[in-house]
C-alpha cells in the first residue's frame, strides 16, 4: 500500500514512497513553495515605509546658500 501525499504547491497526488522531493510532487513546486515562503516571511511588514523616505530625491535644494 503506497502512501500519497498532495504537493502543497500544486495539490497533485505524488506518491510519498518514491519521491525524492516529498512531499512536494517536483523539485521545480519545492523551489517554487519554499521561495515564496522565504519571500512572504521577509516582507512581512516595512515595504511601505520606504516611500517616504524616497522624496528626499533633491528637486529644488531651497537651503542652499
Ligand atoms: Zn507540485
Amino acid at each position: 500500500m503506497l502512501k500519497v501525499v498532495r504537493c502543497p504547491h500544486c495539490q497533485v497526488k505524488v506518491s510519498w514512497e518514491y519521491n525524492p522531493n516529498r512531499p512536494f510532487c517536483s523539485e521545480r513546486c519545492q523551489t517554487i513553495d519554499l521561495g515564496a515562503w522565504a519571500e512572504g516571511k521577509y516582507c512581512i511588514s516595512g515595504e511601505e515605509f520606504d516611500q517616504e523616505s524616497k522624496s528626499e530625491n533633491g528637486d529644488d535644494e531651497e537651503g542652499s546658500p
